[in-house]
């Protein structure tokens, strides 16, 4: 990888955490995908050569579970849902130039060879373990099928994750409490010897990747604190028959044990660029030259699977003399109406209800790429789907690109003959350098800003200059309107890595010839053909009454499916988080179950405190230094909130702080007390009232 701007001259592979073959697509699924596929356009219109390349994860308990209890084999089970991938990605727009899965020969034989390589390096040694056994059920439990309690935060846990609490990887024979997922049973922990890759030996490897890591700053601080505080080997190998087998070497008896679903499940990223390059050939597109060479590699994922891609993947790539990923995006989750997405709850918006309804796939892109950057939750609504198709795609883009392309129709039937003004020259050329940024900052919410920003240019530009008061003859007319034409075209190119769709249509009415996709950023600003036809709208206004029956049916929805649950116990099946930057269940911690006293609780000694000054700790990604007036005192505090709040606006701003919280030193200052804030955010407790600085909170 290089370390300039982009475009590089180096070849580029955007990729996006691979879907679990095993249910239907949703809304956060297609978050990432959309995310990804949008990211990988906008590097294309700078002149970053790019490949977008995706596959099915087909291995793993989450498949194979499911296809037991459906008395299937995994592999058809698996394949029947990569097929229903296929045919779904592109109806949102999501193209990607090749889609394989982790089962296919070529990710096979990459697997294989890649742990081959690194057992014959030193990195993997064999460890006896403890692994849950079901005795009813005569067999292993690995992952998913089992299921107890986190040793880290006491959530309930699966095998291998801490999906409902802190998000762990977790190894096998970490779960505490465990339990069948097969009969319910408790499980017995029987000795079995596995293959362990040493990860412990990258620390030093893997702190400067990470300094040099672009992207997210979430997915570069939570594995900085993980190496901090020691990292483990990974055990890479399940007792399980669906998988990868795992590579003995020449001369050694077969293993029979496969490998853990999340070393072949990357790899699919290196298969599906070798696919790409077999089917294009190595002149068009060379994957060695990416994952061997100096390629830029994007990771866009779920932040549930940091992990994952931080530390054990990079980890791999060293090992085995790969390229290292230049940046890892990790996007946060979708919300429902406010509250957590949940498919057994029904709480969604599935790919297939969405299209049914007959919305047009580029409106949701935008709503999705736009509405939050891709490390922060996004709320989707239908209300504020509307307010946004009707605001910003119908009311500025649409109606810009209506009204000048019809009065350029009416009076010039085309491109009125005149050069572009300097102003309009400038806006463009302004608004080009904005997508550049954004694109290098990996915001797409910055790219589509740029591009509305435009568009809503080219109105006020255009109220401004009333042609319609002109003779159209004249001068003025002609030159207004010629710049209105450059601006729609530039707004088409610019929002193309976001509206594919909507781009291309308007590029046909403006009578360009061939693939918007193919064109520029500098394209915006060559001339558009002389003559065009009659345009037609391009957006269409989301009516009230179809958002109340929308939102009712959603309700209705949710409501059947708790009713359903009462039945239940809570467990959830389907799909998997991976990567879909979603919690399966409620996005909260569970409550704790352990009651404490009052005395306790008056242990803590909370107070009601005054940031007094905010500002950054050089160094740290996220950590600023706060004064905080508690009334006795003012308190030096460090808090982790520098990316999560405009540390301007906090002087002033009343706090809830942790008085007798043990001092800590951070990045060598000295924190003496703990601000107190809800969830990934950071949002900061305060007072509703008028308490006086320094009260205690009881
Ligand atoms: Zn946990």
């Amino acid at each position: 990888m290089s370390h300039e701007d982009f475009p590089t001259d180096e070849p580029a592979v955007v990729t996006c955490g691979l879907p679990y073959a095993n249910g239907d697509l949703h809304i956060g699924h297609l978050r990432g995908y959309i995310g990804a596929d949008a990211f990988s356009r906008a590097l294309e219109t700078l002149g970053q050569e790019t490949a977008y390349v995706c596959g099915s994860d087909m291995h793993g308990t989450p498949v194979a579970v499911n296809a037991e209890q459906e008395g299937v084999d995994p592999e058809d089970f698996a394949l029947d849902w990569h097929r229903q991938y296929e045919e779904t990605f592109p109806k949102f727009n999501v193209e990607f130039d090749n889609y394989g899965h982790t089962h296919d020969e070529t990710n096979v034989e990459t697997t294989q060879e890649i742990v081959r390589t690194l057992d014959d390096e030193g990195y993997i040694y064999e460890k006896e373990i403890q692994v849950a056994y079901d005795p009813d059920a005569d067999q292993y439990l690995p992952d998913r099928y089992v299921e107890g309690t986190c040793p880290y935060c006491g959530a309930k846990a699966r095998g291998d994750e801490c999906d409902e609490g802190c998000q762990r990887h977790l190894e096998p024979g970490e779960v505490e409490d465990p339990t069948s997922t097969i009969t319910g049973n408790p499980a017995e922990y029987r000795k079995r010897t596995h293959k362990f890759f040493e990860v412990s030996e990258f620390a030093d490897f893997l702190t400067d990747f990470l300094d040099g890591l672009e992207g997210t700053s979430n997915a570069r601080n939570q594995p900085r604190q993980w190496i901090e505080d020691g990292l483990q080997d990974w055990c890479i190998t399940r007792d399980m028959d669906w998988g990868i087998d795992y590579p003995t070497a020449e001369g050694e008896d077969e293993s029979d044990l496969v490998l853990y679903v999340w070393v072949d499940a990357p790899i699919e990223y290196i298969s599906s660029s070798k696919q790409y390059s077999e089917r294009v050939g190595t002149d068009a597109f060379d994957w060695e030259q990416v994952w061997k060479g100096d390629g830029e590699i994007m990771h866009v994922i779920g932040r549930d699977i940091i992990q994952h891609h931080a530390i054990f993947w990079p980890a791999m790539l060293e090992g085995a003399g790969y390229n290292k990923p230049r940046g890892i995006a990790a996007t946060g989750f979708i919300t429902i109406n406010g509250k957590g997405l949940s498919t057994s709850r029904n709480r969604a918006i599935w790919a297939k209800e969405y299209l049914e309804e007959g919305f047009h796939p580029d409106l949701l892109r935008y709503y999705l790429t736009t509405t939050g950057g891709l490390q922060q939750d996004v709320d989707f609504s239908w209300d504020a789907f509307q307010e946004t198709v009707n605001g910003e795609l119908v009311g500025t883009v649409g109606n810009f690109w209506y009204r000048s392309l019809l009065f350029a129709y009416r009076n010039y039937e085309g491109t009125p003959d005149a050069a572009v003004s300097d102003e309009v020259r400038d806006r463009i050329e302004g608004a080009i350098d904005d997508v550049r940024e954004n694109v290098n900052d990996y915001s797409m919410r910055g790219v589509g800003g740029a591009a509305t920003e435009l568009a809503q240019f080219g109105n006020e530009y255009i109220q401004r200059n009333e042609p319609w008061k002109l003779d159209a003859e004249s001068e003025d007319a002609t030159q207004v309107i010629r710049d209105c034409v450059q601006i729609a075209k530039a707004v088409a190119v610019l929002l193309e890595p976001i509206t594919p769709d909507k781009a291309q249509a308007l590029w046909a009415q403006i009578g360009e010839d061939g693939d918007i996709a193919d064109a520029h950023l500098e394209d915006a600003l060559e001339a558009p053909p002389r003559d065009f036809d009659e345009p037609g709208e391009l957006f269409e206004k989301i009516e009230d009454d179809r958002v109340d029956e929308l939102t009712e049916k959603l309700e209705e929805r949710v409501a059947a499916a708790s009713d359903d649950d009462d039945e239940e116990t809570e467990s959830d099946e389907s799909t998997d988080a991976e990567a879909d930057g979603m919690s399966d269940t409620d996005d909260l911690e569970p409550l704790a179950d352990e009651r404490i006293g009052f005395e306790d609780f008056q242990e803590l000694d909370v107070r009601v405190g005054r940031i007094e000054s905010a500002e950054g700790i050089e160094g740290a990604d996220d950590l600023a230094r706060l004064e905080v007036d508690i009334g006795f005192e003012t308190r030096q505090i460090v808090a982790g909130i520098k990316q999560l709040h405009d540390l301007d606006e906090l002087p002033g701003e009343k706090c809830v702080l942790l008085a007798n919280m043990e001092k800590a030193e951070l990045f060598g200052v000295e924190s003496n007390g703990m601000i107190l804030a809800a969830g990934e955010e950071a949002d900061l407790l305060t007072t509703h009232g008028d308490a006086a600085v320094g009260e205690k909170i009881k």
